[in-house]
């Protein structure tokens, strides 16, 4: 197959705009840039729409080659890589039509049950590959709100030359979650942080600019990587593929947290997708909403602790390459030095925050009028949906993400609709392994105490 793209080697920039560029490889081993930027693709190839409206008559793993190979460029063979992609894109991506012209895709049918295992299980193959390649090895340090961890772990499970090292909220993750991290054992290690998301994620994040701990190969899987950025662009055009015909326009509503995955549909949408508008819905954690209404950026801390536990984000991290998208910067603090074009992403997006209330009467009322079982998370999408359904009129055709399984969230659930959501086969046997678990303060002494010993003992 000829693409009909430049095949020129796309090279990768920071947010920061202070380190040097680097390969697709640098950039997935990296993780971050050593200037604490996030890397951003230096080019985003377009595919035609003819092409893209073929890929109604292909399934995920061909979609998702002619998606990513132009960013990998040579550095993976063709067979290689489409092996690869076969192989991580063995589950059913439904999409299942609501009523007239609005659909559910529905991303949480991976083997831990949320839309993070795409990209981790493409990254961790990715990642695996090159280190071979180089004889290397390498520990995963990764924050988690929840489901970040399990996807991660499970997609690097019993990977020769890589050791996994998961911090996660003690007290923000739901049974069913922890259980999917901390089963598991191995070459995975969780740590349950007394503190919330934000403290987990800056505790990596000094780990990460730590000089002592240089030696530990230290790499990032979370949504700060390049590699779990890109293959969240795929499902975008899947999706567009099963819904749309010649001339439309598509709404896409994403519930979004560190705004990885509406990242990843901006990208789809350089890429020459025709999305109408992305409806970027949050919950109570509105300082992207209050940013596109006021122009002015103010992270939310502490973030506030709402029922759509994964998206509990004061100051997502994937902001700094919305800014970059549309011309502005953004340091890892949240500090703007360059404005964004505001008038364009007002143009492109519409950000909605939905209170934890609307996400409870939505799972209900979508229950009782559409028979669609939501979980907090795809409700909040449903929701931002809604809301601007009702502000500007119908459209079709409409795709909301339905991002976890509702069996990932039972509780809210069994009380509002009265219906106990049936295990996946995934999840089925959880309550009767091991848990794994190490215990650490929200200190970061104590987590570099742990690493150096932890990268002693060696694989
Ligand atoms: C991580 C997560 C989100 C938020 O995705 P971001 O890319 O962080 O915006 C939404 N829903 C679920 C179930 C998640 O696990």
């Amino acid at each position: 197959m000829i693409l009909v793209l430049s095949m020129k080697k796309i090279l990768y920039y920071s947010t920061n705009g202070r380190s040097e560029k680097v390969d697709f490889k640098g950039a997935l081993l990296k993780g971050q840039a050593p200037d604490m930027g996030l890397y951003m693709p230096e080019i985003i190839p377009t595919i035609p729409l003819a092409r893209i409206h073929q890929f109604s008559t292909m399934n995920y793993p061909e979609i998702s080659y002619e998606i990513i190979s132009p960013y990998v460029g040579d550095l993976v063979p063709e067979k290689q890589l489409k092996a690869m992609l076969l192989d991580a894109y063995d589950f059913d991506v439904p999409v299942e039509k609501v009523y007239d012209g609005k659909y559910i895709l529905r991303l949480d049918r991976g083997p831990t049950c949320s839309f993070k295992d795409f990209a981790a299980r493409l990254m961790g193959r990715l990642m695996h590959y090159f280190l071979r390649q180089e004889g290397k090895s390498i520990i995963i340090l990764t924050a988690t709100s929840g489901d970040t961890g399990s996807a991660v772990a499970h997609a690097f499970y019993g990977l020769d030359n890589i050791r996994v090292v998961v911090l996660f909220p003690r007290n923000e993750v739901t049974e069913r979650q922890r259980r999917q991290m901390t089963t598991l054992g191995g070459n995975v290690n969780i740590l349950a942080v007394d503190g919330k998301f934000d403290d987990c994620q800056s505790l990596v994040k000094q780990a990460f600019v730590d000089p002592d701990l240089e030696g530990l190969n230290l790499s990032s899987a979370n949504s700060i990587n390049i590699g779990r950025l890109l293959p969240q662009a795929i499902y975008y055009f899947y999706a567009f593929s099963r819904v749309a015909h010649k001339g439309d326009e598509v709404i896409v509503s994403v519930p979004s947290g560190n705004f990885g995955d509406l990242m990843g549909g901006l990208i789809a949408r350089k890429m020459g997708l025709p999305v109408h508008k992305f409806i970027a819905a949050t919950n109570e954690n509105n300082e992207f909403p209050e940013f596109m209404r006021t122009g002015l950026y103010k992270p939310i801390k502490p973030s506030k602790n709402c029922i759509s536990n994964a998206m509990n984000v004061g100051h997502p991290s994937n902001l700094a390459r919305v800014f970059a998208l549309y011309g502005g910067q953004m340091d890892e603090y949240g500090d703007v030095s360059q404005q964004p074009d505001i008038d364009s992403m007002h143009q492109d997006l519409y950000a909605v925050s939905i209170t934890d209330e609307e996400t409870r009467r939505t799972i209900k009322t979508s229950y009782e009028q559409d028979r669609i079982l939501l979980e907090p998370h795809g409700a909040v999408g449903w929701a931002g949906l809604t809301r601007y359904l009702d502000e500007f009129g119908d459209w079709s055709p409409c795709i909301s993400l339905e991002t976890a399984d509702p069996a990932k969230f039972p509780d809210e659930i069994i009380r509002l609709t009265g219906v106990n959501p049936p295990l996946p086969e995934t999840m089925a046997r959880l309550g009767e392994l091991d848990e794994h678990i190490y215990e650490i303060s929200g200190d970061y002494k104590t987590l570099k105490a742990y690493l150096n010993e932890f990268g002693r003992r060696g694989t």
